[in-house]
């Protein structure tokens, strides 16, 4: 019989050049967090215990107090959430999704409302839409404003929701200055901001009060991971809606992070108990974090942009199709291959009937671009990757 898990289920493997897309599996692990990850299967532990450990690390790495590890940046955004609206109330906790009679609402720009946002509502928050989307439509210059946050801060206002990416930094002290001023919690999703690795600690610095960011994209984690990172109070409230809670009050030994003298009662299971992580995306995370600080981004963008040179030449001629190297420098994050065609999605669609499938990125489709993008991509797959798109390009 084959070892090979995917053959034995009859699920074909694919050529992925998308990036860490979820659909396609998110990142591919290095070995290592691999091993860390069977190694934790085989043991048992408490997992606050566990939880309390990737706090102090999630904290070193992020500049942030605390840290939670969760299973993804949604789950993360919806435990903040959860934290803002209950803070350390067991009887809030216990309503929730049902969020009446306490604060339970979140402004979110019109410029930062994504797809993603259903996360924060999963919680029971209730969305107000403040602002314009000028920037978005191309109608105008102007972004978030600090009186458009300042007028819609009603006493029933949970936190502030922003989605951070290079272009909305601004937006963050905008509304760093009015959150604390007014001491509502301003949530960030940075899902998918890494690399650069100085974005695990950016928008901490800038005044973020809790982080979300996916483990299983750049960082190389768990495709079923990710971090919450921020202020003690609010991390340890997300990590009790989170954690396994059938336990009797005499013998429940709290995290660390949670300061039982606080608490009013001992909470039932939280809004999070569906979206448990589990030792292994825990150990998993955090040996992937490690990697990721330590990693030398220089010399990685160096080698992919090496091997996209050469999968360029081997392109090269080809009638229909022009490469272009975008360097690291200038994307900021890694660098990519921009396949200028005719026809972008009709060429994704031929890619991904190949065999073996063929993914590019279809982010720039608009443009008439197919985007390489090589996070993901196996080495091996690099001249499969060549030969399949001179074909589909030709037929
Ligand atoms: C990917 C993504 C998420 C969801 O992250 P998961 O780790 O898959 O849960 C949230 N927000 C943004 C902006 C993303 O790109």
């Amino acid at each position: 019989m084959t070892t090979d898990i995917y053959a034995r289920l009859g699920v074909r493997r694919r050529i992925n050049a998308a990036g860490a897309l979820t659909r396609l599996g998110g990142a591919t692990m290095a070995p290592e967090v691999v091993a860390a990850m069977a190694d934790a299967a085989r043991g048992s532990v408490d997992i606050g215990e566990l939880q309390d450990a990737a706090s102090g690390r999630i904290a070193d790495a992020t500049g942030a107090e605390a840290g939670l590890v969760t299973t993804g940046a949604a789950a993360a955004l919806t435990l903040a959430a959860a934290a803002c609206m209950a803070r350390f109330d067991p009887a809030r906790m216990a309503a929730l999704p049902h969020a009446d009679g306490f604060p339970n609402r979140i402004l979110l720009p019109r410029t930062h409302r994504t797809g993603y946002a259903h996360a924060l509502q999963a919680a029971g928050a209730h969305l107000v839409d403040i602002g314009h989307n000028d920037r978005g439509t191309g109608a105008g210059v102007r972004g978030l404003e600090a009186w458009e946050i300042e007028a819609a801060l009603a006493p029933d206002v949970a936190a502030v929701a922003l989605s951070a990416n290079p272009a909305t930094l601004g937006d963050l002290e905008t509304a760093v200055g009015v959150c604390r001023a007014r001491a509502v919690p301003l949530i960030v999703d940075a899902a998918a901001q890494l690399p650069p690795r100085e974005n695990l600690r950016r928008f901490t610095a800038l005044g973020a009060d809790l982080v979300a960011f996916s483990g299983g994209k750049a960082l190389g984690g768990p495709q079923a991971s990710g971090i919450l990172a921020g202020r003690r109070d609010l991390v340890a409230s997300a990590l009790l809606q989170q954690l396994d809670m059938d336990v009797a009050p005499q013998t429940w030994t709290p995290p660390r992070l949670v300061d039982r003298t606080l608490l009013k009662g001992v909470p039932h299971h939280g809004i999070g108990r569906g979206f448990k992580a589990g030792k292994e995306e825990i150990v998993g995370l955090l040996v992937a974090l490690e990697r990721f600080v330590g990693a030398d981004a220089d010399m990685a963008n160096a080698q992919l942009e090496a091997r996209l040179r050469a999968i360029a030449a081997a392109l090269a001629g080809t009638p229909g199709l022009r490469a272009t190297l975008v360097p690291a420098a200038v994307t900021g994050r890694v660098p990519v291959l921009e396949l200028a065609v005719d026809d972008a999605l009709s060429l994704s669609a031929r890619l991904q009937a190949g065999d073996p499938p063929v993914h590019l990125s279809e982010r720039h489709s608009a443009r008439g671009v197919l985007t390489l993008d090589p996070q993901v991509l196996a080495p091996e797959h690099d001249m499969p990757l060549a030969a399949a798109l001179r074909a589909a390009v030709a037929s």
